[in-house]
């Protein structure tokens, strides 16, 4: 078995929702002691009540008046409430009603304002996601591939490679397809999927359900057609993608729109050029 077929915590932007809502028992909470076996230098934050618990996409913050702790879980992150691992972790933080540790993950610490760092309307999950933007930034990346734009962060803030498979197959669109070749219809799809899509992960991993909701992520079969499903590492991004190619449409053709025309046409001589030639 393929090692990157194995099971493993890699939090999309709602787990980080759900964890956020799970710590909420130490907001305004004093902190007692801090620990762990992170190499960066952490400013001595014992006595100082933490502010906030913030998220932006994947990265979890834990907000005191001066400073900002910033977790990512990267791909083997995992934290704990009140209890802990057998390995030492990352990062520990104890309360008087509690204690908070992190494993295996990058740990940060912001010296400015998260408000200044981060902007929220990236952020599928937040309340000041803006669609609008999303669409401008994608105007602007005509030839990435559709898989590749949904993992971009600094678009779809907290979208992972669920997330990616499912809403692709929602939309009927190939994970291959480019992004400048999806109708105005699609693209609105693929970004209003983008949070809707997020929100059902929340409200099915919150009820232990998110597994059995997936249509096509891990499939063998297309629920649709039932027609077998293809697995490929795609994009630069080259994370698994499952697809189904009769109901998912791959937009790569050589229609043209009259705004991209000059800059395309070179690549659309050579792709039919490519097209040609026997694989
Ligand atoms: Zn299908």
């Amino acid at each position: 078995m393929n090692h990157r077929d194995k099971q493993r915590f890699m939090p999309e932007g709602p787990s980080i929702v759900i964890l956020k809502e799970a710590v909420q028992e130490f907001k305004g909470q004093k902190l007692i002691e801090i620990g762990g076996n992170t190499k960066i230098e952490l400013p001595d934050l014992v006595g100082q009540p933490v502010i906030d618990f913030k998220s932006w996409g994947k990265h979890f913050l834990i907000c005191f008046s001066k400073y900002t702790i910033r977790i990512h879980f990267m791909l083997f992150g995992s934290y704990r409430i009140n209890e802990k691992k057998e390995t030492a972790p990352r990062l520990s933080l104890r309360f008087p009603n509690g204690e908070l540790n992190f494993y295996a993950c990058s740990v940060k610490l912001l010296d400015d304002d998260p408000d200044k760092i981060y902007d929220w309307t990236a952020d599928v999950m937040n309340k000041s996601w803006n669609p609008r933007k999303a669409g401008t930034k994608l105007k602007k990346i005509p030839n990435t591939m559709a898989c590749d734009a949904l993992l971009d962060q600094s678009i779809f803030s907290g979208v992972g490679n669920i997330i990616k498979n499912e809403v692709l197959f929602r939309i009927r669109v190939h994970p291959e397809s480019r992004i400048g070749k999806l109708s105005p219809k699609k693209l609105s799809a693929l970004v209003r999927e983008a949070r809707d899509y997020s929100f059902d992960f929340l409200e099915w991993k919150k009820a232990y359900v998110l597994k059995k909701h997936w249509l096509i992520h891990t499939k063998k079969t297309c629920p649709r057609c039932a027609l077998p499903v293809i697995k490929k590492y795609t994009g630069k991004t080259k994370r698994r993608s499952f697809f189904c190619t009769n109901c998912q449409m791959l937009y790569r053709g050589s229609k043209i729109g009259p705004s991209k025309k000059r800059s395309l046409s070179h690549s659309k001589r050579r792709s039919s050029k490519l097209k040609n030639q026997p694989s």
